[in-house]
């Protein structure tokens, strides 16, 4: 099949092939490579190579915005919460996609990614953090290695997938495409909301900034969503607020900054209105497979995106709960059945199929520690 291939071209071009792939040898049965895609075993630096190839991955799709001073000001603040955090000596990194969908993604070992099309709809630092701290709890409690093995199994049972790097580069593979299907369980997106929140009300921060955005998120997809013919309400969203709401008053959160002037006066993005978000082609460049269970890379990205638009009526795993399934009108399955119906769609995501910047260089950020602390401190918090 085309991704055995793909994986093994991979491995070969990048020297990977490893001794180590040998002990695992061919695995005849596919419970067997279930097993072993379960059973793997990560080292920190097995984990840290998964997340860099999962953001070069990211990073290649949608671009990186070239500009220093938001990526200290979103750094500063992803720090700001990652102190409260369980694992505040991660490398974590923070990067701002070149993109006007909203989304965000996290990827193993610290590595956080917000569009600019995200950041142009927050009203404040808070909201922001909010955000950041959903996808900062994907990471601390590897929801992102939990839906890879998860979501893989199945993907892993049909395909010869060897040990060691072999191994890395088909988990990242299908990483990214899992984190663009936001293929997390209803479970793990729940915690990530209320353990999120309780993180930046432990910074300071006001808890209910994250509900703040999500209500405003819904406003603007309630337009395009209507003029599509989807369905105007969003019960996820509804039990979404409601759980937020319930973990404030249970966890007795009592931040309150806002913090709302430095972030006016350095995220200047102008929101795009989901109708008219410019998504990219079918089968072109940068279009990433639809489907986790493929695995596909960008370069294979042809044959899966078009397999997904004759193919609406496939079921997908399950609905996702993060930023751009909420939004995009109640789970694929649900839109996939429309876009049918309306007959004139192409059965792109606005949101995951957005055209994205030509540059996934990283923009490096440097602060010291006391900066981190003045930056704290002059937003009043801790
Ligand atoms: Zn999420």
């Amino acid at each position: 099949m085309t991704f055995i291939r793909t994986v093994l071209s991979l491995t070969l071009l990048a020297g990977l092939a490893n001794p180590a792939a040998a002990q695992f040898g061919i695995i005849e049965q596919g419970a067997k490579r279930a097993k072993q895609v379960s059973d793997f075993n990560w080292s920190d630096e097995e984990k840290a190579a998964l997340g860099a190839k999962v953001s070069t991955l990211v990073r290649q799709r949608y671009g990186v915005v070239q500009d220093t001073a938001v990526h200290k000001y979103v750094t500063l603040v992803g720090r700001t919460v990652t102190d409260k955090s369980t694992k505040p000596g991660l490398p974590w990194t923070f990067i701002v996609l070149d993109t006007d969908a909203v989304n965000a993604f996290a990827a193993p070992h610290g590595y956080v990614h917000i569009t600019r099309g995200a950041l142009a709809l927050m009203k404040d630092e808070a909201e922001l953090a909010g955000v950041l701290a959903h996808e900062i709890i994907h990471v601390t409690e590897e929801h992102t290695i939990d839906a890879l093995k998860k979501n893989t199994i199945k993907s892993a049972a049909a395909e010869e997938v060897a040990g060691g790097n072999a191994m890395i580069e088909f988990l990242a593979n299908a990483a990214y495409n899992n984190i663009l299907d936001n293929a997390y369980s209803r479970g793990d997106e729940s915690a990530a909301d209320t353990m999120g929140i309780t993180l930046i009300s432990k910074a300071g921060y006001a808890p209910q900034a994250l509900g703040n955005f999500l209500t405003t998120l819904a406003e603007r997809n309630k337009s395009a969503t209507e003029k599509r013919g989807l369905f105007s309400s969003h019960p996820e969203m509804e039990a979404r607020q409601g759980k937020l709401g319930a973990a404030i008053i249970k966890g007795k959160l009592s931040g309150t900054q806002l913090v709302s002037e430095r972030f006016k006066t350095t995220i200047r993005y102008k929101p795009v209105p989901q109708s008219q978000i410019a998504t990219v082609e079918a089968g072109t460049k940068g279009l990433a497979g639809g489907s986790s269970q493929k695995g596909s890379t960008a370069k294979d990205s042809k044959s899966t995106s078009t397999a997904k638009a004759e193919a609406p009526a496939e079921a997908p795993k399950k609905k996702g709960f993060g930023l751009g399934r909420l939004v995009s009108g109640g789970g694929s399955e649900t839109k996939s059945a429309q876009v049918v119906g309306s007959g004139g769609a192409r059965g792109l995501d606005p949101e995951k199929d957005a055209k994205g910047g030509s540059n996934p260089a990283v923009v490096a950020v440097k602060f010291t520690p006391a900066e981190l602390q003045a930056f704290k401190k002059a937003g009043s918090l801790t």
